[in-house]
């Protein structure tokens, strides 16, 4: 847990938190089509969209657009695309300096989405599959987040190198138990959820869409926040932006309840704009409607324990 001196009033201006941000960086090449093309088939779709995304990066851009110092730990190739990567994570505020490239390609998602809004999606991780983290010092960041979009072997260290790790188990994939148990904080959806133990965690979030999240310790449930009700356009990122406001609140060692309702109100606005790195909203923004939603109540500080034992 970070010692960043905390006002908890809504507006005032606080430190803002060092975050590390490790995770897959891909281009995201997305088709629309009426169907999604049979075994064989060749069908005519619209237009390619090429847009920045993998999870990782798309957490690093919500957390800097949320006020956070963020720097990405990620690794892209030594192509045009890793190029336009790292200058979309910069335009996003994210500090690229911990980017790694390789020789193998930038990773890449082919995603057919049909007129119903089903998908198929191939990954090709590429260089996401050649980062080494063993270099950098961890330590530097009040929180380290990460997800599933890269090795395991790098989530095992980055849990049992940071001052504080939280891990968002998405996409849903195994991890080891005692990786699960040394994290500070697990982040997953309902479906995510029901791979884990919640029992044997000390904290874990369970998002609920717009439902809203629920904060488990050793699984009894100890705070819970309604997501305020908004027009979605689309929820595709909005658990990203989620993951990225609740570690700048963990960092800023923010009460349970004041953490969930930050961080679902920053999912909400999330869902109003297309895209995972869309119009991603700002710090002043969630608080803005958190205010207007006369939700905040100040509670008592509420310090989380850092991590497990067993690094
Ligand atoms: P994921 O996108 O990872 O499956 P969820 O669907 O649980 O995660 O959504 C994460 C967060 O995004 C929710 O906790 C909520 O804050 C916000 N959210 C998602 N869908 C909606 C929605 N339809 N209305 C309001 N908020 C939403």
């Amino acid at each position: 847990m970070s010692d960043v001196d905390i006002d908890p009033t809504p507006g005032t201006a606080r430190k803002s938190p060092r975050l590390g941000v490790i995770g897959s960086c891909n281009v995201d090449l997305v088709v629309r089509c009426r169907d999604l093309p049979r075994p064989g088939e060749t069908i005519i779709g619209e237009d390619l969209r090429r847009l920045p995304g993998g999870k990782g990066a798309n957490q690093a851009a919500a957390a800097s657009h949320l006020g956070a110092d963020v720097s990405f730990i990620g690794c892209v190739g030594s192509d045009s695309d890793g190029d336009w990567l790292i200058e979309s994570l910069r335009n996003h505020g994210v500090q690229d300096d911990l980017v790694k490239r390789a020789l193998r390609p930038t990773g890449t998602a082919f995603i057919i989405v049909d007129d119903l809004g089903e998908n198929e999606i191939v990954v090709t991780p590429g260089a996401n599959e050649e980062l080494i983290i063993s270099d950098i010092d961890l330590l530097q960041f009040d929180v380290v987040l990460a997800q599933l979009e890269i090795s395991g072997a790098i989530i095992e260290e980055a849990a049992c190198r940071s001052n504080s790790f939280i891990l968002n188990i998405a996409p849903a994939t195994a991890v080891k138990q005692e990786t699960l148990e040394s994290c500070s904080v697990v982040i997953a959806n309902e479906l995510e959820a029901n791979a884990v133990d919640l029992n044997s965690l000390g904290h874990c979030i369970v998002t609920l869409g717009a439902k809203g999240a629920v904060h488990y310790r050793y699984g009894r449930e100890i705070a819970r926040a309604q997501a305020p009700i908004v027009d979605a356009v689309d929820t595709v990122g909005a658990g990203d932006v989620f993951c990225a406001a609740y570690a700048i609140e963990f960092a800023r060692g923010s009460s349970p309840e004041q953490a969930l309702r930050f961080s679902v109100t920053a999912g909400a606005l999330a869902t109003l704009s297309n895209g995972a790195q869309g119009a991603l909203p700002s710090q002043s923004e969630v608080q803005g409607r958190l205010a207007r939603e006369n939700s905040i109540k100040v509670k008592p500080r509420f310090h989380i324990q850092s991590r497990g034992e067993l690094c």
